[in-house]
């Protein structure tokens, strides 16, 4: 569906190669320019920092400027939204893909996931601070119909998971957090080597600084449990082969309250028996008589949203390919659909009965070069490669 919003590039005078920098730069001139202290009761410069304000929210973000350039205004679509336990961002904005519903439950399967996206500790800043979640990346094939017009999969995964008799704290109820002693409170240690000093994470408290008095029973202190989580995820229609989405706030629970990783889901779409995607475009190829490509006829051709037709003109021959606009795939980012190309492969018949071997003899001897220009084309030009 055509967003009736301006491109955000647009919005801020900016290339897309511009630079963090650039776009700030940007940013402010025209934020100078609209802004409702300097435009007093002007309406349309009103709405002008206003689209301004939105446009930098996104772009000054490089995650959210990566899902832009990726997705368009698609991507912070908040129809697309179905709420639930996932974390929130800032600004009345969200993620793209932070649509998901987590719901805690049974269920089995789906451990065929790595941490290997990062994770351990995040960019918290403050130092000692509880370790971030690990960010986890979850492989789902999808049919090529999926991919094409989205689709909403439910899956299970084990995962650390907030412990919920001490809300991941990972103090026992009404005790309280106290100063490290091993490394009093800086969550480091330093360790002499001759004449080097090196810095540590501290071994006790594992860079907090802090710990708890008493650690809850249930999960050892550690503010996590493993758990199968129940994922909701919302596939947007366009997703092709190696697109990656992310599900904010579904990795990993951080250690003792710290902040829960991201899960990313990356598509694999499986091959389809009758189309080829390339790009937004698809491919397939339909078998002919020879007498439907010499004599012309209208064939059905198959697409993804029901049948078609072509007309094929007299004469057509093998590996022709016919252009039907619009019915392949429609863009991710929401620019337009995609054509679908059909290629006709001419059929030559095979165990031909005595009446139609005799008719088939028939029209050969009626035929000379004139019916057959390619071929005589060719042996022209091969001529000096016979004697
Ligand atoms: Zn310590
Ligand atoms: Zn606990």
């Amino acid at each position: 569906m055509p967003s009736a919003k301006r491109d955000y590039y647009e919005v801020l005078g900016a290339e897309r190669s511009a630079s963090a920098e650039d776009i700030k730069k940007a940013y402010r001139k025209l934020a100078i320019k609209y802004h409702p202290d300097k435009n007093p009761g002007d309406k349309v410069a009103e709405e002008k920092f206003k689209e301004l304000g939105e446009a930098y929210e996104v772009m000054s973000d490089p995650q959210k400027r990566a899902a832009y350039d990726q997705f368009g205004h698609q991507a912070f679509d908040p129809r697309s939204r179905s709420g639930g336990g996932a974390r929130g961002s800032a600004g009345g904005f969200h993620d793209p893909f932070d649509v998901f519903r987590e719901v805690f439950g049974g269920g089995r399967g789906g451990d065929i996931f790595e941490s290997f996206f990062g994770g351990g500790n995040g960019e918290g800043g403050e130092p000692g601070g509880p370790a971030r979640g690990s960010d986890l990346r979850y492989d789902m094939e999808i049919t090529l119909e999926e991919a094409v017009s989205g689709t909403e999969k439910q899956i299970t995964i084990h995962k650390p998971a907030a412990c919920e008799t001490c809300g991941g704290s990972g103090a026992e109820k009404g005790s309280k957090r106290v100063r490290c002693q091993q490394c009093g409170g800086r969550g480091r240690v330093v360790m002499s080597r001759g004449i080097f000093s090196i810095q540590q994470t501290c071994p006790k408290c594992e860079g907090a600084g802090e710990m708890v008095e008493k650690p809850c029973k249930t999960c050892s202190g550690d503010g996590r449990l493993n758990k199968a989580a129940t994922i909701t995820l919302r596939i947007p229609a366009g997703v092709d082969n190696g697109t990656r989405l992310r599900s904010n706030g579904n990795g990993e629970a951080g250690q003792r309250g710290g902040g829960t990783g991201d899960l990313y889901v990356v598509l694999h779409v499986a091959e389809h028996e009758v189309f080829k995607r390339d790009g937004d475009d698809l491919h397939c190829s339909i078998p002919i008589a020879f007498t439907q490509a010499a004599l012309g006829a209208e064939v059905d051709v198959p697409t993804l949203s029901g049948k078609a037709q072509i007309k094929i003109p007299p004469g057509t021959q093998s590996g022709t390919t016919f252009r039907l606009k619009g019915r392949g795939v429609k863009n991710v980012q929401g620019y337009g659909l995609g054509d679908l190309l059909v290629a006709v492969a001419v059929e030559v018949p095979t165990k031909l009965n005595s009446a139609q071997r005799a008719k088939l003899e028939e029209f050969a001897h009626l035929c000379d070069d004139s019916v057959h220009p390619q071929g005589r084309g060719f042996f022209e030009k091969a001529k000096g490669f016979f004697s």
